[in-house]
Parts: structure tokens; C-alpha cells; sequence
């Protein structure tokens, strides 16, 4: 199956997926998850018609953006955790941070992006599930953060990002979805830009699309097993 072939059987399966739920397919992006790839994968989804991708890793995409200039309209997402000594060239790269999680990184990268006239959309990530290794803000401290990330000049927050618990049985992740959902619904309340849910990945997007995802982010899927470097 080439990237293509790949690329619209999920558009026929976000079609279903947003049948079934009553949805417009227009309200949900698909995210192509190009990390660990070289950057012809890139090339090559683009060549077939895709236009939005997540990257991982501020560094990994610094050497790919060498190649991309030439792609003008496509938009790339960080959507891994961002140190607070790589904002500045995330600022430089990305066209939006999906995984902001604390207040000290919201100030860096706003501080940066006011540097280069530049005014970003980020979404907050918050983690839901108890296991040590995921990222992400405690879901009681978002109030708190959303309020202080509101004067901050050059970054908006248009909505909450989650990685549930990996799992063979998508039917695990629903109640982190659903519980997603609650709190985007309860703090659009004061802020009326968080209308974006980035939820929902190879194995799970379908039940996160049931759930409410405005984008659900692919990459095994579409490109194929990642092969890490030993
Ligand atoms: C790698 C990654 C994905 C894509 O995962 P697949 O299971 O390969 O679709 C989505 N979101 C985040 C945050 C990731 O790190």
C-alpha cells in the first residue's frame, strides 16, 4: 500500500466514523505523524494531497525543515514535549505547539514568538492517565494555567490535547476522550477559543472521533511501523 492508498482509506474511515456520530467530516483534521520517518514520507503525502503533520522532536525537524522550504502551505505541529531551552527555535519552526503544559514554557514561547512577529495557536496537554511516562498538566491545574496564559501576547490556547494509555483495545481510551471533552466544554466556558480536541491515534481514532476529536494525529497508519535507530 503506498502512502495514497494509506491516506484515503482513513479519510473513508474518518467518513464512517463521522457518519455514525453524526458529525460533518469538515470538523475533524487528519494529522500526519511523520516522526522518526526521513523527510521523503513527508514529500510524499504531500504530493498526495496532505497538508497538516505532527513532528516529535524540535531537533528531529530542524534537519527535515531544510528540505520542506518549498511547501509553503503545509502546517507543522509540534506535538511531543518542548524544553524550555528549545522554545525559541520551536518558535522558529513549528506553526503551532500542541503539547504546552505548564506556565513557564507558555511565557518562553510567547516571549519568542513576539520576537519574530510571529502569533501562534497552541493547544494545552493534559495528562489524564497515571503512568509515569506521560507529559502533560494535571487536569485540576488548568484553570489555573488558561487564566495566566491570557495576557500573554503572542500565543492563543484553542484547545486541549491528550495521549491516553497505549492499548491494543481502542475501547480503553474512551473515558480519557470523554473526559477530554468535559474539560474543553468546561473551560470554554471562560475562554471561548478552546474549541479544538487533539485526540485519537493509529489504533483508537475512530472511538476518539465518537468522543469529539477535532484532529486525530496518525502515524503508523499511514506511514508504516517506525523503525527507531538503535
Ligand atoms: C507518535 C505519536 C502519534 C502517532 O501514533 P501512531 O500510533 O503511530 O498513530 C500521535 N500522537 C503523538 C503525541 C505521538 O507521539
Amino acid at each position: 500500500m503506498s502512502i495514497a492508498d494509506n491516506l484515503a482509506h482513513l479519510h473513508d474511515q474518518i467518513a464512517e466514523a463521522c457518519r455514525r456520530s453524526s458529525r460533518s467530516e469538515s470538523e475533524v483534521a487528519l494529522m500526519a505523524v511523520s516522526k522518526v520517518h526521513p523527510v521523503e514520507v513527508i514529500l510524499e503525502a504531500y504530493a498526495a494531497g496532505q497538508r497538516l503533520f505532527g513532528e516529535n522532536r524540535v531537533q528531529e525537524f530542524q534537519e527535515k525543515s531544510q528540505h520542506l522550504a518549498g511547501l509553503s502551505d503545509a502546517s507543522f505541529h509540534l506535538i511531543g514535549p518542548l524544553q524550555s531551552n528549545k522554545t525559541n527555535r520551536a518558535a522558529e519552526l513549528f506553526d503551532a505547539v500542541d503539547t504546552v503544559d505548564s506556565l513557564k514554557i507558555a511565557q518562553r514561547l510567547s516571549s519568542a514568538c513576539t520576537a519574530l512577529n510571529k502569533k501562534m495557536p497552541v493547544l494545552v496537554e493534559v495528562k489524564l492517565s497515571h503512568e509515569e511516562s506521560k507529559h502533560g498538566l494535571a487536569p485540576e491545574e488548568l484553570p489555573e494555567l488558561l487564566a495566566a496564559m491570557e495576557v500573554l501576547a503572542s500565543i492563543e490556547v484553542v484547545g486541549l490535547m491528550t495521549v491516553p494509555p497505549w492499548s491494543e483495545d481502542a475501547e480503553t481510551a474512551r473515558p480519557y476522550f470523554r473526559e477530554l471533552r468535559r474539560l474543553r466544554d468546561e473551560s470554554r466556558k471562560m475562554h471561548p477559543a478552546l474549541t479544538q480536541l487533539s485526540m485519537g491515534m493509529s489504533n483508537d481514532f475512530v472511538v476518539a472521533i465518537e468522543e469529539g476529536s477535532t484532529c486525530v494525529r496518525v502515524g503508523t497508519a499511514l506511514f508504516g511501523k517506525r523503525v527507531y535507530p538503535a
